[in-house]
């Protein structure tokens, strides 16, 4: 059985700890390696190696550090490929989409090729006689990313490359069921001359993450995961005196105002709920439909779900691969075999799934897709992330209802509008409580050089992710007020506050 290591300080290191867990082929079932599971000693190493790497990194030129980034950048696009086929062969999403996900990662290395611009700082010339007043951003010192299994490439590709450009160094913590990707981001990296323990990959569970929120020499930490982690890192990160930013779950409404074009919010409503089988943080799994809306829409979403091929992900007809593990993919179902009792009508039931002409993905963590029409608020599947190819349709009369449902959820990640009508999005942009907002576009991820993040149990701390937020958050601000003094004219001793003259 292969095992998947950590990569500290350049190269592999073989896990020592003695713990491990299973890494399965969601498709096949089958296990196709083990993981190491760091132990304290390990996370350790980790960070005495990031730290070691910090003097020279945070104090080479930018042009030394832009040239690494751009060669980093040339070989991500060379293996994208290779990129996209371990996501999928530990993931389980379809080529193609984990393709998308490579190219929104690289994104943030784009981004980070012109970190030169973003760190220019800002001078004033004479506030005072003789006085000049510079802004300088500096590196923090050695940063932590832990990240989930949804995206293994773009989520830590939002941290990492960000950091380093700003003269850090990283310890990044990937998800323990999809490990590889984020070995291969880290191996390139060398290729491109990254120096060795600027970026470091620690395999493991939650004793390396805890002990990554307490290392004294971590300076900060960036999370992305499910909300209760997200609160537990957040607040424990703090208690240790580190930055945080911590990233949650979500459930993003979708709200379709009856002037919208029916096809076309169908046509999205579905992508954006079953693409990656639904186990995106900016999934749309809510539908509102207002006014007369409901039943035409839902018929127009039920028609197309249904059609939709399910498969392994790497074969190119499949449009949506199988759930991450075999609990997950029951603890899902179990929402839709609930719903039912607890007042939803299940108009599409994808329980029951198998793949045809594929007898090696039997045991496979397949799952149809679903659609529960007018789902009460009180019902598990509303109240819960869900995180599968399960949408709700909820109904609304008017759209301060919609509103209104939209505002009362705990999380607040994205939210969309589709109307043809240009006040009632406009309002919507300014009312509706999400860090993200879609206008005809159902699931808002930022580009690379605005910020990604949420409000409310979406989002702990106050730094959204990559962009210039990411920017600030791997940074800290100085300020050096200058003055040379005329050598005929001291000024002499003044007791009172400086002002400026
Ligand atoms: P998760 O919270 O279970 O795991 C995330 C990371 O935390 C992993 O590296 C994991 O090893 C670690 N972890 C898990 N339990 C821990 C514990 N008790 N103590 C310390 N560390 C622990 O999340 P997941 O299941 O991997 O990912 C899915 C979740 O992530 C969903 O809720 C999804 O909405 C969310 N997500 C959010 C965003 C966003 O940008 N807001 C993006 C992607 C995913």
């Amino acid at each position: 059985m292969k095992t998947i290591d950590h990569w500290i300080d350049g190269g592999p290191v073989t896990g020592g700890s003695g713990r491990s867990g299973p890494v399965h082929n969601p498709a096949t079932g089958e296990q196709s390696a083990t993981v190491s599971f760091a132990s304290v000693e390990e996370t350790d190493r980790a960070v005495a190696a990031a730290r070691a790497a910090f003097g020279n990194w945070s104090t080479s030129s930018l042009a030394r550090r832009t040239a690494v980034l751009f060669r980093y950048r040339e070989l991500l696009d060379a293996h994208r490929d290779e990129i996209a086929a371990l996501i999928t062969a530990e993931h389980g999403k379809v080529h193609s989409d984990a393709l998308g996900e490579v190219a929104r990662g690289m994104e943030i290395v784009e981004l980070a090729c012109g970190i030169p611009e973003k760190l220019k700082g800002e001078l004033s010339t004479q506030v005072s006689t003789r006085v000049d007043v510079a802004s300088l951003r500096q590196p923090l010192g050695v940063v932590a990313g832990i990240t989930p299994f949804n995206f293994p490439a773009m989520v830590p590709m939002w941290m990492f490359p960000l950091a380093i450009a700003c003269g850090n160094t990283f310890v990044l913590k990937p998800s323990e069921k999809d490990p590889s990707a984020s070995l291969l981001l880290a191996r390139l990296a060398s290729r491109a001359g990254l120096p060795d323990g600027v970026l470091n990959v620690l395999q493991g569970d939650r004793v390396a993450v805890d002990r990554l929120l307490e290392h004294p020499d971590v300076e900060a930490v960036s999370f992305v995961g499910s909300t209760p982690i997200a609160r537990h890192v957040q607040a424990k990160a703090v208690e240790h005196g580190k930055r945080v930013q911590a990233l949650g779950g979500a459930k993003n409404h979708m709200v379709v105002l009856p002037d919208a074009d029916p096809d076309f919010a169908a046509d999205q409503a579905i992508g954006a709920a079953y693409g990656s089988a639904g186990e995106r943080c900016m999934a749309v799994s809510v539908v509102v439909a207002v006014g007369g809306t409901g039943d035409g829409l839902v018929g127009k979403i039920a028609e197309r779900a249904k059609r939709l091929r399910i498969g392994p992900g790497d074969d190119p007809s499949s449009e949506m691969g199988p759930l991450i593990t075999r609990e997950h993919r029951d603890k899902v179902a179990s929402y839709v075999t609930g719903a039912a009792a607890q007042g939803a009508e299940v108009v599409v039931d994808g329980t029951e799934w198998t793949v045809e002409g594929r007898p090696e993905c039997a045991n496979g963590y397949f799952l149809g897709v679903s659609l529960l029409d007018k789902v009460p608020v009180t019902a598990d599947a509303y109240l819960d992330e869900i995180f599968g190819p399960v949408l709700c349709v909820l109904r609304a009369e008017t759209y301060e209802q919609a509103v209104e449902l939209v505002n009362s959820s705990p999380w607040g990640n994205g939210a969309a509008i589709f109307t043809r009508d240009g006040g009632a999005a406009r309002r919507f942009q300014l009312e509706v409580q999400a860090g993200m907002v879609g206008v005809n576009v159902p699931i808002p991820v930022p580009v690379g050089y605005h910020s990604f993040g949420g409000w409310k149990d979406s989002l702990f701390g106050d730094h959204h992710i990559y962009g210039n937020d990411g920017i600030a958050f791997y940074t800290r601000g100085k300020v050096v007020t200058t003055r040379w003094p005329d050598p005929a004219d001291r000024g002499g001793i003044h007791l009172g506050f400086p002002s400026n003259s």
